[in-house]
């Protein structure tokens, strides 16, 4: 559900015409609704009432500091995955006390950073990490909460590049490390084991692969339990699928009454790390047509968008779906099949394949929906392109929440005085 409609043949982004926006503020434009985007926080709030979680909105999915303190706002808290992430969070007025970080590589420098900023713990992914945790924190003096990242091994069914909780994955440590760990805790001086943590993967669709993966770790916490080792926090990680196409995915509710039994007989303190669900189908890009391009064999619509700003397509073959911000009555005979194109010079550059849609003329402009989640957040300077502008609409209130970039921009951090007198090789 989201609050990008038609009325009058105008899509609107709530109270606000998205064509105005486009000549307003120029377009490639990424456009935000604030009612979808806090709507989904607070389904999900509403559906797990019961046990009173904490939300951890998982930075990554998009890092605009308006959407983050949005949702910190109405009592979100963040989890991070980097010391940038953790430098927003901070930024967005997060309270230490509610951000969770993980990452399987973290350096010296974040560690300490997160660690003297007072966070509520790390998911630790492996135990040269935790070794080195114990490290940090015992020469700064401090002692540090952790949990442990497990990875379940279950198959959650989705993109194999957005699969983390596989044993062939990267991330967490397997069932046998972390039990060991566990009961080898007093090893580490500096560090309090406060709970353990899973994240299995992104756009999940069904209930099944969180409950097996729920149901192993609240059986290995029962087991753990039995030697005497108690933990006071359940991270149950983020991976809740949107509809971009044709899934069905689970609501809030549904996926609460499906876990929530397993979740209170823990009777620990359970947190999640929804990215997607809560900002995914609150944002679209909007891009206008340059070019209409045939070809013997095909017809392309070039825009002025392109995967540096949306990778989605490229990366995971993701469908959006694409629609004319104004809408006309099209006969079915008069629909055409198109492939969506950018002007980056890669043929991996596209944001739909042989997409049916109705006519369309240079000039006119296209969205591309639920692109608010790992869209602006992955995109890049390739090609030396500025990166597109953020607006966030609330109800009839238009507010940029990042400018669009500029050619000073793509050069800031460059220097050209070098000396090629010392550069060339010697003869
Ligand atoms: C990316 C990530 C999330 C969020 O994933 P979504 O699919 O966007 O909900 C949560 N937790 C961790 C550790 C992540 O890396």
């Amino acid at each position: 559900m989201h609050d990008f409609k038609y009325k009058r043949n105008c899509l609107y982004c709530e109270d606000v015409r998205v064509l105005d926006l486009a000549r307003r503020f120029g377009t490639p434009l990424y456009v935000y609704s604030y009612k979808t985007l806090t709507d989904h926080f607070l389904k999900l709030k509403t559906a797990f009432e019961e046990i009173r979680p904490l939300i951890c909105y998982s930075v990554k999915a998009n890092s605009n500091l308006a959407i983050l303190k949005a949702l910190v706002d109405k009592g979100a808290g963040l989890d991070v995955v980097s010391g940038g992430e953790l430098f927003r969070a901070k930024k967005a007025g997060c309270p230490a006390k509610k951000i969770v970080y993980a990452s399987v590589g973290k350096t010296d420098y974040e560690i300490e950073t997160a660690i003297k900023m007072g966070i509520l713990f790390f998911n630790v992914e492996s135990l040269p990490e935790l070794t080195n945790i114990n490290r940090i924190a015992k020469r700064i003096n401090r002692t540090v909460n952790i949990a442990i990242r497990i990875n379940p091994d279950v198959e959650p069914k989705t993109h194999k590049f957005i699969t983390t909780g596989k044993l062939t994955n990267k991330f967490g440590i397997d069932f046998k490390t972390a039990e060991d760990i566990l009961s080898k805790s007093k090893d580490f001086s500096n560090i309090s084991i406060k709970g353990l943590h899973i994240h299995i993967g992104s756009q999940i669709t069904e209930s099944a692969p969180f409950i097996a993966a729920v149901t192993k770790i609240v059986n290995f916490i029962e087991k753990i339990k039995g030697k005497g080792i108690n933990l006071e926090y359940l991270n149950i990680g983020g991976g809740l699928g949107i509809i971009y196409d044709k899934e069905t995915p689970q609501t809030a509710k549904e996926f609460a009454g499906k876990i929530l039994p397993t979740l209170k007989k823990t009777g620990l303190k359970i947190i999640m790390e929804p990215g997607r669900f809560i900002v995914g189908n609150a944002g679209i890009l909007v891009a206008r047509v340059l070019y209409i391009k045939s070809t013997p064999i095909k017809k392309f619509i070039i825009v002025d968008g392109g995967m540096n700003d949306l990778i989605r397509p490229s990366l995971y073959g993701a469908y959006h779906t694409i629609l004319p911000l104004l809408a006309s009555k099209t006969k079915p005979q008069a629909m055409g099949k198109y492939d969506v194109v950018g002007p980056i010079c890669e043929s991996g550059d596209f944001f739909a394949k042989d997409r049916v849609l109705p006519p369309v003329k240079e000039g006119d402009f296209l969205a591309i929906m639920s692109t608010g989640a790992y869209g602006f957040s992955m995109s890049s300077n390739y090609n030396s392109r500025p990166r597109a502008a953020e607006v966030l609409v609330s109800r009839n209130k238009i507010f940029t929440i990042r400018k669009r970039e500029g050619y000073n921009n793509l050069i800031y951090n460059e220097l050209t005085s070098f000396n090629p007198a010392f550069c060339g090789m010697r003869g």
